[in-house]
């Protein structure tokens, strides 16, 4: 790696002010220790302050700067306090409009249990492979209009947009995953229902099942792995499914794995990639420096290995893998956020992060955690 990477930073609403900028530090923190070159940061408005400032959520120059950016952080957005007047507009929530500029089009989100955080079952490791850019949130996917139609005032219309190349290019991601993990996916579907769009997937599934040998594939109903996720969760690997039932069971699994505020996730696209925690912006707990910066910690962590991967630098895979070590590290030492049970800050917490990144020899050699 020659120089720093861009890398922007939104911050959005509720708690995103607090956990965008912990997740920075960590950052800083893992590639000084790397001995990486230093990020250059962009500091870019969205969200509720942006739509104040600038008359929308996402201005024209956010979205500019981070054309010329190698990825970025976003914090969560809080749509429901905009005015509304521009809830009524129909446009796209910042997060949306983000993944659909900039063909976000895979969502990782990683659930798993970490030492020292009580969690609902005993062990889980899994990731939800997440289509982002169709499915049931068909706004994602319209060049203009949001997919919803109300033709008279008592009847509303929804669109599932469901494409060959879309489906195969997130199964296509889930099973290379799971050949670097435990080797098995499950498809979440409901063709016993939708025949036709889940008919896609099922074939793309069982076409990139033939050539994938090492890898199981099982298909499981989207109401049945709702209830297996919460009875057996450490039986699954790589979940892949569309857009809506990915959102929801990665919720799911993230509470099962200890606290909604713990679940990382990156958005990706084939020149871009955004890190933006699982969690929405909890403006009940905003302000108060109580939020778990977990989430969105992991969630940067994830975007250094999507930029390992992709600038084939190993250097950034072993700041990613040094990130998930240190916040495992403080979490196993009793440092956690009272969400999760414990007593400390959001600043505290990350305190204890950057000091443990920046203890001698905290920088060691990528180990692989894949997915995560
Ligand atoms: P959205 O619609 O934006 O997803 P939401 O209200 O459905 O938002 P969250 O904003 O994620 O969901 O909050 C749900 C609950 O989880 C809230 O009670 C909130 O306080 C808690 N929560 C979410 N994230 C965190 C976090 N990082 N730290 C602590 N608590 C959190």
């Amino acid at each position: 790696m020659t120089g720093g990477r861009r890398l922007g930073c939104l911050l959005g609403d509720g708690i995103g002010p607090e956990v965008v900028p912990a997740a920075r530090r960590v950052v800083d923190a893992a590639l000084s220790a790397a001995g990486a070159p230093a990020v250059e940061w962009v500091d870019l408005p969205m969200g509720a302050a942006a739509l104040a400032e600038h008359g929308a959520p996402l201005p024209a120059p956010t979205l500019e700067a981070l054309a010329g950016c190698d990825g970025w952080l976003a914090g969560p957005h809080d749509s429901e306090s905009y005015p509304p007047q521009w809830r009524a507009s129909g446009q796209r929530v910042p997060g949306g409009e983000l993944r659909h500029v900039f063909g976000l089009h895979t969502n990782l989100r990683p659930s798993r249990t970490r030492p020292g955080v009580p969690a609902r079952v005993p062990a889980m490791d899994l990731v939800v492979v997440r289509e982002n850019s169709e499915g049931f949130y068909a706004d994602r996917n319209m060049a203009v209009g949001s997919g919803e139609f109300m033709p008279t005032p008592d009847l509303a219309l929804v669109v599932g947009v469901f494409s060959r190349p879309a489906v195969r290019r997130a199964v296509r991601q889930a099973f290379a995953l799971a050949a670097r993990r435990r080797g098995q996916v499950t498809l979440v579907h409901k063709a016993n229902v939708l025949h036709l769009a889940f008919g896609l997937w099922l074939e793309e599934c069982r076409a990139a099942a033939r050539e994938h040998p090492g890898v199981r594939l099982e298909t499981v109903l989207f109401d049945a792995m709702a209830a297996r996720l919460v009875r057996h969760p450490e039986r699954f690997d790589v979940v892949v499914t569309e857009n809506l039932f990915g959102d929801t069971l990665s919720d799911l699994a993230g509470e099962l794995a200890g606290a909604l505020g713990m679940s990382g996730s990156v958005n990706a696209g084939d020149r871009h990639a955004m890190a933006q925690a699982a969690h929405g912006s909890a403006p009940d707990i905003a302000g108060q420096d109580v939020a778990n910066p977990v989430g969105m910690v992991v969630s940067a962590a994830m975007l250094l290995a999507w930029l390992g991967e992709r600038h084939a630098d190993p250097v950034l895979a072993a700041a990613s893998s040094a990130v998930e070590q240190a916040v495992d590290a403080v979490l196993a030492s009793g440092v956690a956020t009272r969400d999760v049970g414990g007593t400390a800050g959001t600043a505290e917490f990350t305190d204890a992060v950057v000091d443990r990144l920046s203890a001698p020899g905290a920088a060691a050699p990528a180990v692989g955690r894949p997915g995560a």
